[in-house]
């Protein structure tokens, strides 16, 4: 096999699940109207994505745990996800996983799964001793709004120079994240982004999709790191 390091960073909403957790989870137990307006505002970026889950949270009056866990167990992974990760750890390339979700659903969700040690890093979620849905956002930046927990910054934290990066998403907060990594997995909106902003990428449905085209990239003897994506890590390493 040929020496290199490769880092796969996935996204965890619409990308390992078909939906957005997060965002069900306010549908079901928010009140729909205000839920609908807060998710449009995000779309058209006029709050930021904290700003949103803020109020998300607050669209919520009072949720049972036992309901919320009855209702995130009846979500599935991708059916090709498990397969994924045992490929990756075949194959030497360290995956983790980038979420502007919560802990909460993915340590249920992983767990149900069978996916233990999974590295990852989400916002939190939790219920307090009220039954009021609070969240809380370690790794927040606000020099990017557009996602809660800052995923450039895991990117920059988890490589370096001499790494080939991959990036799978499907949505808004992976628009900032994925411009910094070498090959772009997309669907739906990040699709949508990467083509009007002429940035490379391979369309995906799901990660046996993903899984054949990485087989094919590892097979090659030359990867070209995407210029515009070594131009930005250069920037980024030398501003820390
Ligand atoms: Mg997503």
């Amino acid at each position: 096999m040929i020496n290199r390091t490769i880092k796969v960073f996935a996204d965890f909403d619409g990308t390992i699940t078909s939906e957005d957790v997060g965002e069900a989870i306010f549908k079901r137990f928010g009140r729909t109207e205000r839920v609908n307006r807060i998710i449009e505002d995000l779309l058209s970026d006029k709050i930021s994505s904290r700003q949103c889950w803020d109020e998300l949270c607050s669209s919520v009056d009072i949720v049972s745990k036992n309901e919320l866990d009855e209702f995130v167990d009846k979500i599935e992974l991708d059916p090709a996800f498990k397969e994924f990760v045992k490929f990756c750890s075949v194959n030497q390339l360290e995956l983790i996983i980038l979420s502007d979700g919560f802990d909460y659903y993915i340590d249920r969700l992983f767990n149900k799964s069978g996916l233990t040690g999974l590295e990852y890093y989400s916002n939190k979620l939790f219920v307090d001793e009220n039954g009021t849905l609070k969240a809380e956002y370690p790794y927040y930046d606000s020099d990017s709004p557009t996602s809660a927990n800052c995923k450039k910054n895991h990117i920059i934290n988890n490589s370096s120079d001499d790494d080939y990066t991959i990036y799978i998403g499907d949505g808004n907060s992976d628009k900032e994240a994925a411009q910094f990594c070498d090959f772009i997995f997309a669907k739906n909106g990040l699709l949508k982004f990467c083509s009007t902003e002429k940035i490379s990428f391979y369309p995906f449905k799901n990660f046996s999709d993903v899984q054949n085209k990485l087989s094919e990239l590892l097979n090659k003897k030359n990867l070209r790191k995407r210029h515009q994506a070594e131009l930005k890590r250069k920037h980024a390493y030398r501003a820390e």
